[in-house]
């Protein structure tokens, strides 16, 4: 068996301390024992156990279900249930947090190695299915879908503190050009190319994505826009001056780029988007490989 690091969250020591030693028999580490849902939200962030053993009654302001939830929601690593407690109500409730297993003390080492064994290989396919589907195949970078998901989150937390944030709709010019005169394999070369430039010149906070054929999208958090223009002419010199190797030969290409911010409270995505859209237009019109405000 690899390494399979596990987090043990249990409020009663000698209940732990064999859950334990059972675990390191089967082959597991276990990475931690602790007793209350702060802590193990706090161990989990530090030691990224690969699965979490998790009591419901345990010690502190959260119980092992609000635990549970909160942890998968910030960490994605799976929760297995473990509880004397076999009620509907408290079953259901676990069940909603999306747990990868139940286990009713006293269980069988038998039970336990299955529910882990179920518990994880559910977990790799689920992870793989969400990597799907926020994923653009091509670039690897947010798909559109995603894109819409995170913006959201990011609108409503600027309402909230009052924090602004940029946007940017980048096209590349001619495009149907580079797939007309050299093929599609050489449009894709051109288009992970710019995803890279992009990435370059991009924080780990900003929000990047393919937003259809040969348009990408980026949200700039924090950011006003005098910022996210220098961000924006950055990234467009970057790629005029870059030359794509194909076959023997070098393809080069520019791009247009539409740039907008957040205005106040009461501004909306399709406000934001159609402002942005309208920068992108008249960069186009005004002869392409260029960066415009709106
Ligand atoms: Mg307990």
């Amino acid at each position: 068996m690899d390494d399979i690091k596990i987090l043990i969250v249990e409020d009663e020591l000698l209940i732990a301390t064999t859950l334990q030693r059972k675990l390191v028999k089967m082959g597991y580490s276990v990475v931690d024992i602790v007793s209350s849902g702060m802590k193990a939200i706090e161990v989990a962030i530090e030691k990224k156990p690969d699965l979490v053993l998790m009591d419901i009654v345990i010690k502190g302001d959260m119980n092992g279900i609000e635990t549970a939830s909160k942890l998968y929601d910030t960490t994605r690593i799976p929760v297995v249930f473990l509880t004397a407690y076999t009620d509907e109500n408290t079953i259901s409730k676990a069940e909603a947090t999306g747990a990868y297993g139940y286990l009713i003390k006293p269980f069988q080492e038998r039970e336990l190695t299955t529910t882990i064994r179920m518990a994880l290989k559910k977990h790799e396919e689920t992870m793989k299915m969400e990597q799907l589907a926020t994923t653009d195949s091509l670039t690897g970078i947010m798909n559109r879908r995603f894109f819409l998901q995170a913006i959201d989150k990011e609108i409503e937390r600027t309402q909230r503190y009052g924090n602004r944030f940029s946007l940017i709709i980048l096209d590349i010019d001619h495009f149907k050009k580079v797939n007309d005169t050299y093929g599609h394999s050489a449009g894709d070369e051109v288009i992970v190319s710019i995803t890279q430039i992009v990435n370059k010149n991009l924080r780990k906070v900003d929000i990047f994505a393919r937003y259809g054929g040969e348009e990408f999208i980026i949200c700039l958090p924090e950011t006003d826009y005098p910022n996210a223009m220098n961000v924006a002419e950055r990234i467009r010199q970057n790629i005029e001056d870059n030359f794509i190797p194909y076959d023997d030969k070098k393809i080069s290409c520019t791009v247009s780029i539409g740039v907008t911010n957040f205005h106040e409270n009461g501004d909306t995505y399709d406000k934001i988007f159609q402002r942005a859209d309208a920068a992108l237009y008249l960069a186009k019109n005004q002869g392409r490989n260029q960066v415009v405000y709106q």
